[in-house]
């Protein structure tokens, strides 16, 4: 070790290295005073090893602590060396059976829905997977820091609590024993002596507040003048502030400022200044200045360099106990005595308690240190964790409040550690009787919302920012309730039932502070200046309502504590309301003969308020009475009698008006705050503790009053009495008053009005109001969901409320209700209602929102009319009431309810004389049905002798009496059956009376008591009525239909580029529908099929017309016409790259003339296929262009394209293009000179060409000669001797138009600017390589698609990619009539040389090293450029024939030398085929002309199936290429997949099957070509292996493979350190899907300059990785992210889905996600297909906040 440190080391003061650990301890261990010695040792080494500089040195400065001043107490602590001592006392011990281990930032953590007590218990990802609870329905989250594994901890679970690892070392915790027993005396003294003396150090030396100072036993003999400058991390200042603060303040680069300001974020503070007093004053003060304009200042201090020595050792110490007392459990003890031993100043002077109450005035670092330290000791020790947690509660209050006061967030602070003492069952109970924990909460928590009204009600009203902070941050307290309430007694002391109530009393005390908070007023004439403060009293409603809800599940576990607390609850909401009557002038109400005393009061013109918290609890401790077994046996014993139903129903009543006033529009000038009020109201986060308890307080009211009492009580509140109580009230209502508004308005309340009695009759399903189970409760809500319609898992979770632990009770329940359905590639799983269940549905169930009540109606009638059955929705039978509510049923027979229900249907009889509402007629029609479902019920449940006292049937037959005389409801219905104006509802009509006879027939079978006649017409429906019926029917079908063509038409405009994305999409999913594949070459019959050369199939011409989609107009295309072109997308790209570390670095420099097999840097082209006049694209992107420079002037707004890149989106498909390609005819045909006879072969052609190319280069050189120098005369020409027929002066015509030629340029150019990312240059020589690359890359992309989806080569291609490739080609093929001549010959002399040797150029590469299908395309079409000056007739055709052959050859020779090597042991027999003779001939030709550098011949078969294999992409790209070239249409064989095709493919290139046969025929002159091969010298040092080359045939690039379970890659991710700022963790750890690599995305730390810009780690990946465009997988997001260029970028759904069918993006459910195959192929394939900007594009246009996120900065 010290050999390695040497270098380091010498700059270090001597004495330190000389310094022996043994010789110190062991003059400690002879020390009188150990203290002093000890601190003496400190105090001279401690400031001579940290703080040296202005640097920090952790490395060095750990080496030296550990040999100074830690080696000294190990030894002391052992005894002897501690490289034996330590591993002694390991071995003594014995292994803990807690894991403990404490979690990293994003670490994965699971949690088990089944067994843990609470969702805080979570294990590790080790212990999880060792655990039975993977087999249960776990929960993973992300760990945000701190909180540690909890397995081992038996309270935690209820099942399972142990691992196989710790289970192991479970079988003697059964007695406790102490640890200590397993240590020697003389070590438990030493270990105390030395745990005593360093732990008060380190906490006097953290806690010590002097600046200069030190303590007086750790004061240096001479104090130098060195000081640091220390800046502290607040949450108030951002990071940017802090950066710019600090250039300006010690002059730093920007970069070290973000580095200083990365470490204060993460460590607290951070010295920014080294030394002298003066120097490091100086920087303070401008930190100070410049931040304490807005905001109080940074914190920043002047410390000596002393201090921050002994603070940073006191730090490493603290690291250094946890790490000792890892090597046995009696250490950990004797640390946890010493911790908690009480100090010489009394109360609260241990050391723990010493750090706690410092917590808020230590800075992050120290903070996290110690709390560790806590974690691994105190907590881990089971004997004090008890003390410790008493501790910890009896400094509750100051700690909270230290907390409240202090800005740091919660997982900094010591208060956050409650979660892991609370939520230990055994601890919470000890806590709650010993030290009265609850009441302690709850009084804390009252302490800081000290702002009340007169009423000593909570104000938020005029809450200041510091006050709404301190507001948040006192919320946690809420939290430690709930923890503390989370696990239920199983038992009850009196302590603890005495504990409880007086934590019930506290409770109730912060409740009354909330009765009737946030009170309002109906604002009338003006509209409210100002929107009034309601979040801050709902934001404390909703953190309430677990607990709130906590509370009641306690107080069911004991009905002595019941009791007690109803009547506690009961006695406080007296003194809220008891005297409710004061000063108000008592009413008298009287309808029907019935009359009730009440006050004088209107919602609508006094006071109201939302928030009851104490009326409801009483509700709910009363639905608890009713179900405990005292209700039924003793309901005497019950505090009932002293109840006044009048006052209980009250104020929920009110509340209640108020909903239904907002409704019918009263409140319109209260504004959005009211509105939102009533929202969470009734939201399910709030309802179970405020809608749901009104309503049951109602319930209670009603059962414990006379109904028709009750009744006038409520029209008087909802301001309806007038009308009912006064015989024709309404008519005259209507008459008189003709203000609409107040028409509708009271309208609305009515029917607000029998909406809230039907819920009051209907809502029995929470145990304890009806006979129902939980279970019962939560299947009706889940019903009345999926009758709304399917929904996914967490859509309904999300309709559901949660309990404490998260949960919905769903799980349990769905099966029974609801089919599953799988998900497709896209969507989520959903659930369906079953059948069977919809007979369950009530239309006006009361958690239905008014949209979804709506909605529901309609599909519950389309459901009816799809089975045929009449649309009537009848209300469902109801389970009983429980006994304290039975009476309740009697509202529905009650004589006001007939009353009601009388008057409104009188109204709808007359119709016309009054002001009604169907609804309100469709409600009483629901009222009239629960009340015959419910005369049925109790007939059908009779007991012998019991006579049925729910009499509803009687009761509607009978007429009113005089004086009225008004016709029985019963008449009415029948009346009302036949009106014309009711259609709607008739079936609900008939299913009443028809129900109603049914009725009639059960008593008169079972009874004789008399029922009133019915008359007969009932029953028969008359013919008449049927009539009416039909003809109903057919208009609603006819009706239907015309809505149905409608919804069409207007989603086929809307959604027209949707669906045709879609079908883009599904780009190479073909079956033949889809795809057409418009051949337009006619079909050649039975002549075998030659794609090229002389032996070509000549295909006769053929007229094509294709239609503008842009003026629709019909156009020909012809080569002198006007241009025809496609919208098309060129990019660079790097899917097929076989070498991502490869890119172009100088592209003014680059030479693309030669592409690397390795692929690396393409340019790939696409397009949609859509086809435009030149002209008219021109026109319209010359507007978009015009649009878009407007519109960025206007709102600086990015679009998803780049209109000054040259981007558009397809006037049609709106798919992202760049620019456009024309369309041609095969352009071969037009310069192909006819019939030439007697053509050269290989060897001729060769010698002719290299002929022609020698005179051309000589004449080349004289030019450039003669440019220069400008002296000779042409005249030289003639002295060159020119081959025959060649006319190098001849220049050919362009058979173009200008149209075409410009759009030839056009491409051309766009193609060379994306394709090199320079500056459009149209003459540079480069473009036309360009244009070839282009083409043999797209071909090569496509090729390699259809192989790995093992699709034929020409099996039905879809339009936009077969149109796409033959415009390529064609244009490909075309270009170099638009460039310059010779150009194109340079470069064609070039390509042709690297085959062919040729002394005028050097640096040719090698032919290992060229792309051969990228040469051939290169060759076939620079190859008529010089062809044209050739007059000596050989033509083009033999031209593309011998380019081919040679280029083939040379592909053979490659694939030889690069991929036969690993021989196949499997076959040594003999060679037999004519190939295997012929290709080990050629074999050993190779051999022979490498200088037997080749391996030793394999066999003959080994070669040949190799050569078939290495060469058949080629092939494939060759007759893809040559197709399209020249318009032979292919080989019907080859349309269909299957057999590789080899001998089809062959003969279509005008090859012999036998490929070695090529290398025989032309022997004379491919020996010395071979030769001229095999002797570069690049290929030597391959067959060396000096190097490495491709070989053949390259493997298709796939995305990275991913693990099948998320939790793998979380893991993966949390132990993923930022590669820049030295260890820390990434907070946004994102990994390349393309490489594997992962990034520290979307942080400053990881930014680099590209381009002159700062972008994130992401989008620097992606030029590097992807050319610009990126794959990426947001790991704690689990999102994917695509990202083109620096603009742009999009999510896309992660290839992980849940059980039930869905993503998680956001990790937010934590359901455990596995891998989808096929989701994940998805991506791959829009990889593969280069579809990934355009999917972004898509995205962005489909989402316009995408456009606006700084993709670049990811
Ligand atoms: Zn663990
Ligand atoms: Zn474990
Ligand atoms: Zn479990
Ligand atoms: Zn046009
Ligand atoms: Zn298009
Ligand atoms: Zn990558
Ligand atoms: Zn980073």
């Amino acid at each position: 070790m010290a050999s390695e440190l040497e270098p380091e080391v010498q700059a270090i003061d001597r004495s330190l290295l000389e310094c022996s650990a043994e010789e110190t301890a062991g003059k400690w261990l002879q020390a009188t005073d150990l203290t002093s010695e000890v601190y003496q040792h400190l105090a001279h080494y401690v400031p001579k090893i940290y703080c040296r500089g202005p640097n920090p040195f952790p490395q060095k400065e750990d080496m030296l602590a550990q040999h100074v001043l830690l080696g000294p107490m190990e030894w002391y602590l052992c005894g002897e060396d501690p490289a034996f001592g330590f591993p002694k006392l390991e071995q003594a011990n014995k292994p803990s059976h807690l894991c403990g281990r404490v979690f990293k930032v994003g670490e994965p953590t699971y949690s088990c829905r089944d067994c843990a007590v609470d969702p805080t218990c979570v294990l590790c990802m080790e212990c999880f997977l060792g655990s039975i609870h993977r087999d249960h329905r776990y929960r993973m989250t992300t760990s945000g820091g701190g909180g540690f594994c909890d397995c081992g901890d038996t309270e935690a679970w209820k099942e399972g609590p142990y691992c196989q690892k710790h289970e192991l070392n479970t079988s003697e915790i059964e007695e406790e024993e102490d640890p200590l027993v397993h240590l020697s005396v003389d070590v438990i003294a030493r270990t105390y002596n030395i745990f005593a003396i360093m732990f008060r150090y380190a906490v006097e030396i953290l806690t010590w507040e002097k600046e200069s100072e030190l303590p007086a036993d750790l004061e240096m003999e001479e104090k130098s003048d060195t000081y640091y400058c220390m800046l502290f991390n607040d949450e108030v200042h951002t990071y940017e502030q802090v950066i710019y603060t600090l250039q300006k303040a010690v002059n730093c680069t920007q970069k070290e400022a973000i580095g200083f300001a990365t470490t204060v974020d993460r460590d607290g503070r951070r010295s920014v200044r080294y030394g002298d007093f003066q120097y490091c004053e100086q920087a303070k003060s401008v930190i100070v200045r410049n931040t304490s304009r807005q905001t109080k200042p940074l914190k920043v201090q002047v410390m000596h360099s002393s201090i921050v020595a002994h603070q940073n050792f006191g730090l490493k110490l603290l690291s250094w106990l946890g790490s000792i007392i890892g090597y046995s459990d009696g250490l950990r003890r004797i640390l946890c005595q010493v911790g908690l031993q009480e100090g010489p100043y009394g109360e609260n002077s241990c050391l723990v308690d010493r750090l706690m109450l410092s917590d808020s005035k230590l800075w992050k670092g120290a903070r996290s240190v110690y709390h560790q330290l806590f974690m691994s000791s105190l907590l881990m020790d089971l004997k004090y964790k008890k003390l410790f947690a008493i501790r910890f509660a009896k400094n509750y209050e100051r700690l909270q409040s230290d907390y409240v006061t202090d800005d740091h967030d919660r997982e900094f602070s010591i208060a956050d550690l409650s979660v892991q003492i609370f939520t230990v069952p055994s601890l919470a109970r000890m806590l709650i009787t010993e030290e009265n924990l609850m009441t302690i909460i709850i009084k804390t928590f009252m302490d800081h919302l000290r702002h009340r009204d007169a009423q000593g009600r909570f104000q938020f009203e005029r809450y200041t920012a510091l006050q709404a902070f301190k507001f948040r941050r006192v919320q946690s307290l809420i939290l430690d309730l709930k923890y503390v309430l989370i696990s239920k007694p199983t038992e009850w002391s009196d302590e603890l039932r005495q504990k409880f109530l007086e934590g019930f009393d506290a409770f109730l005390e912060l409740l009354k502070c909330m009765q009737g908070m946030d009170p309002i007023t109906r604002q009338v004439g003006q509209h409210i200046e100002m929107e009034p403060e309601w979040e801050a009293a709902f934001t404390l409603q909703m953190k309430l309502t677990h607990v709130i809800s906590m509370m009641q599940d306690w107080c069911a576990l004991d009905e002595k504590v019941l009791i007690e607390a109803y009547k506690k609850c009961l006695a406080v909401l007296m003194q809220c309301h008891g005297g409710f009557t004061d000063g108000e002038q008592p009413i008298t109400l009287s309808i029907c003969g019935h009359s009730v005393e009440t006050i004088r009061y209107c919602v609508s013109q006094e006071k109201v308020s939302i928030h009851l918290p104490v009326s409801r609890l009483l509700a709910g401790l009363h639905v608890l009475l009713s179900k405990s077994e005292v209700a039924y046996k003793f309901p005497e014993l019950l505090p009932l009698s002293e109840l006044s139903p009048p006052m209980l129903i009250e104020h929920p009543l009110r509340c209640l008006v108020l909903c239904a006033q907002v409704h019918a529009g009263m409140w319109r000038r209260n504004g959005f705050s009211l509105v939102n009020q009533i929202y969470y109201y009734h939201n399910v986060k709030c309802r179970r503790e405020m809608f749901d308890k009104d309503i049951v307080m109602l319930q209670t009211g009603v059962s414990m009053m006379d109904p028709n009492h009750f009744l006038m009580i409520m029209l008087s509140r909802f301001e309806l009495y007038q009308i009912f109580s006064t015989p024709d009230y309404g008519k005259r209502f209507s008459s008189e008053i003709t203000h609409k508004d107040v028409v509708q308005q009271n309208n609305t309340l009515i029917e607000e009005m029998l909406y809230l009695i039907i819920m009051l009759v209907g809502e029995r399903f929470s145990p304890g109001v009806g006979q129902v189970n939980t279970t019962d409760e939560i299947k009706r809500e889940i019903i009345h969901q999926l009758s709304i319609k399917p929904m996914a898992h967490s859509e309904l979770v999300k309709s559901l409320p949660e309990d404490e632990n998260k949960e919905t009770g769903m799980e349990s329940v769905i099966e029974a209700v609801a089919h599953f359905k799988k998900p497709g590639l896209t969507g989520r799983g959903m659930y369906e209602l079953k059948p069977e269940c919809t007979k369950e549905f009530n239309l006006y169930f009361y958690h239905f929102s008014r949209a979804e009540q709506s909605k529901a109606e309609e599909a519950q009638r389309k459901l009816k009319r799809q089975n045929r059955e009449d649309t009537a929705l009848p209300p469902p039978v109801l389970p009983p009431f429980c006994p304290l509510f039975a009476s309740l049923v009697n509202i529905l027979q009650s004589d006001v309810m007939l009353c009601i229900m009388g008057t409104i249907l009188q109204w709808a009889v007359e119709h016309n004389g009054y002001a009604w509402s169907e609804s309100m007629l469709q409600r009483v029609l629901h009222l009239i049905g629960m009340a015959l479902q419910e005369e049925k019920q109790h007939l059908e449940n009779v007991m012998e002798e019991h006579v049925v006292t729910f009499t509803f049937t009687q009761k509607i037959s009978k007429p009113g009496e005089a004086p009225n005389n008004s016709p029985s409801i019963l008449a009415m219905l029948e009346t009302l059956q036949n009106a014309p104006y009711l259609e709607v509802h008739k079936d609900m009509i008939r299913w009443i009376l028809k129900t109603f006879n049914a009725i009639k027939k059960i008593r008169e079978s079972s009874s004789t008591s008399p029922v009133a006649e019915t008359e007969g017409t009932i029953m028969e429906e008359s013919s008449r009525d049927k009539d009416k019926a039909e003809r109903k029917r057919k208009a609603e079908i006819a009706r239907l239909r015309r809505e149905k063509i409608m919804a069409q038409m207007s989603e086929m405009q809307r959604h027209f580029i949707d669906e045709n994305k879609e079908l883009f999409q599904q780009t190479l999913e073909l079956d033949s529908s889809t795809s057409a594949v418009l051949d337009n070459s006619p079909v050649v019959s039975d002549v075998k099929l030659i794609a090229l050369g002389p032996a070509q199939t000549q295909v006769p011409e053929q007229r094509q017309f294709v239609t503008c989609i842009l003026c629709q107009e019909e156009q020909e295309v012809k080569v002198e016409s006007r241009a025809m072109v496609l919208a098309a997308f060129v990019q660079r790209s790097t899917v097929l790259s076989k070498n991502r570390r490869k890119f172009i670095q100088d592209p003014e420099k680059y030479d693309p003339l030669f592409m690397h097999p390795d692929l690396s840097c393409g340019t790939h082209t696409g397009s949609c296929g859509h086809i435009m006049h030149a002209h008219c694209w021109q026109r319209y992107f010359d507007s978009v262009q015009a649009k878009e420079q407007r519109r960025q002037q206007r709102l600086r707004l990015h679009t998803s394209y780049d209109v000054e890149n040259g981007e558009f989106l397809c006037p049609l498909c709106e798919c992202l293009s760049n620019t456009v390609i024309p369309l041609l005819l095969p352009p071969r045909n037009i310069f192909n000179r006819s019939n030439f006879s007697d053509q050269p072969n290989l060897s001729q052609w060769i010698r002719t060409i290299s002929q022609q190319i020698k005179a051309l280069q000589i004449l080349r050189k004289e030019e450039s000669i003669h440019n220069t120098a400008s002296s000779k005369n042409s005249e030289n020409m003639g002295e060159l001797q020119l081959p025959e027929g060649f006319r190098p002066n001849f220049h050919p015509k362009n058979p173009y138009s200008e149209s075409i030629k410009e759009m030839l340029t056009t491409f051309g150019t766009a193609t060379y600017k994306v394709g090199l990312k320079v500056h459009p240059n149209e003459e540079d020589p480069r473009v036309p390589i360009m244009c070839w690359g282009s083409c043999a890359y797209t071909i090569q992309s496509i090729e390699r698609i259809l192989s790995d989806e093992d699709k034929p080569l020409f099996g039905p291609l879809p339009c936009r990619l077969d149109d796409c490739l033959r415009s390529l080609t064609r244009f490909a093929a075309a270009h170099w009539t638009v460039a310059s001549l010779s150009v194109v010959q340079g470069h064609l002399c070039k390509l042709f040389a690297s085959l062919v040797p040729n002394d005028s150029y050097e640096d040719l590469p090698c032919i290992l090293d060229i792309d051969m299908f990228h040469l051939l395309v290169g060759l076939v079409l620079a190859f008529p450029a010089l062809q044209c000056q050739d007059f000596s007739g050989v033509s083009l055709s033999t031209g593309d024939l011998h380019i081919f052959h040679l280029v083939t050859m040379a592909h053979i020779i490659q694939i030889l030398l690069t991929s036969c090597t690993e021989e196949n042991g499997m076959d040594q027999e003999n060679p037999t085929g004519e190939e295997e003779l012929a290709v080990l001939d050629l074999y050993k030709t190779i051999h022979q002309y490498t200088g037997s550098a080749l391996k030793e011949i394999p066999s003959g078969w080994h070669l040949w199936k190799s050569i078939r294999a290495g060469i058949m992409p080629f092939l494939k790209c060759s007759a893809l290429f040559f197709h399209y070239l020249n318009g032979v249409p292919s080989p019907p064989d080859i349309q269909v997949s299957g057999l590789s095709h080899f001998e089809h493919l062959c003969n279509y290139l005008s090859l012999p099957t036998n490929l070695i046969c090529l290398f025989q025929e032309n022997n004379e002159i491919m020996n010395s070509l071979i030769e001229s091969w095999c002797h570069n010298s690049e290929v030597k040092r391959y067959l060396a292996s000096e190097r490495d080359a491709i070989s053949y045939p390259r493997e298709s690039n796939k995305l990275i493979d991913l693990p099948e379970d998320y939790s793998s890659l979380i893991n993966q991710a949390s132990n993923f350190s930022c590669p820049k700022s030295g260890g820390d963790k990434s907070r946004a750890p994102t990994l390349c899907l393309v490489c594997g690599t992962l990034l520290c995305s979307q942080s400053y730390c990881c930014q680099t300059e590209l381009e002159g810009e700062d972008v994130g780690a992401c989008t620097a990946h992606t030029y590097s990785c992807g050319s610009g465009a990126g794959i990426f997988l947001r790991v704690r997001e689990c999102q994917v992210l695509f990202l083109a260029g620096k603009t742009k970028g999009c999510f896309y759904s992660p290839p992980y889905l849940d059980d039930y069918g869905e993503t998680d993006q956001g990790l937010r459910r934590g359901n455990p996600l596995h891998l989808c195959k096929e989701r994940f192929q998805k991506i791959q394939k829009l990889w593969h297909q280069h579809s990934i900007t355009e999917e972004i594009g898509h995205a962005q246009e489909a989402n316009q906040t995408l456009v606006g996120i700084d993709w670049q900065h990811l």
